[in-house]
């Protein structure tokens, strides 16, 4: 395993960047992206002084269905055999901060607290030894879900697919080991999720094979590794926050449409 670094997006008065966060409260600037390679920049920027962007720009985000052991028990649901997957378009991404939209088409929209795992380059039929060649880094993602629209339609694509579904960040951790993170999802400051990584029924290495072999996994690519039990609704003017060990915090506030 590597050193540790978080590499964020920023907008700073309208300059946009990558840069390497510096313990939590400085940014050092970078000439390049964590994909294709990068040097040092001129010039650190204070953590406050910027707005941060989603850590990534997909090209898609492949979403893993139930994946969590203790969520399997505690709903009764056998074990699945192999991922369920489904897609979110990249166009419902938004970043640290940004608000999460409520459509007027649904009546309950939930948070699904994920690590999210980005993808460093292009792959395609990889193994799950080399499984990890190919992730960038890991980051908080929240698999904001139309539940009415998911349980009305059986197909999940409207449900998972509304602008501002699909909230990332606060950077991109690279050199973090994801098989024993713990991971919890606040709503308005009270823990209504609290898991642990030792809890995915399939690990990352074996999602990341497993969906290069469907499709080509491209850099910057998303994966949402699922989401465990206390699922919920929010309100505008609700505040949800997802934390994960070694990562950070995401968190995002909820307004009407
Ligand atoms: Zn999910």
């Amino acid at each position: 395993m590597s050193e540790k670094i978080k590499f964020c997006r920023f907008d700073h008065k309208g300059e946009r960047g990558w840069g390497i966060v510096i313990n939590d409260q400085g940014i050092q600037r970078i000439e390049g992206d964590p994909f294709q390679g990068y040097a040092e920049g001129t010039g650190r920027l204070a953590l406050p002084d910027v707005r941060l962007l989603p850590p990534s720009l997909p090209s898609k985000i492949v979403a893993l269905g139930l994946n969590y052991r203790d969520h399997a028990e505690e709903v009764k649901l056998k074990l699945p055999e192999e991922p369920l997957l489904f897609i979110k378009p990249s166009t419902a991404v938004i970043g640290p901060g940004d608000p999460i939209v409520i459509p007027p088409m649904s009546q309950r929209v939930d948070y699904e607290g994920e690590l999210g795992v980005v993808i460093g380059k292009r792959v395609k039929n990889v193994d799950v030894a080399r499984a990890e060649e190919a992730i960038a880094g890991y980051t908080c993602f929240n698999d904001v879900t139309a539940r009415d629209l998911q349980y009305k339609d059986k197909q999940w694509t409207r449900a998972k697919s509304f602008d501002t579904f699909a909230p990332m960040g606060p950077w991109l951790v690279k050199g973090l080991d994801p098989s024993n993170l713990a991971l919890t999802t606040e709503l308005n400051g009270k823990v209504v999720q609290s898991t642990s990584t030792t809890q995915l029924i399939f690990p990352v290495e074996q999602i990341v094979s497993f969906i290069s072999q469907v499709m080509t996994l491209l850099p910057g690519d998303v994966i949402a590794t699922g989401t465990t039990s206390g699922i919920g609704p929010m309100e505008p003017g609700d505040r949800v926050t997802v934390t994960i060990e070694g990562i950070g915090s995401l968190t995002n506030p909820v307004v009407k449409a």
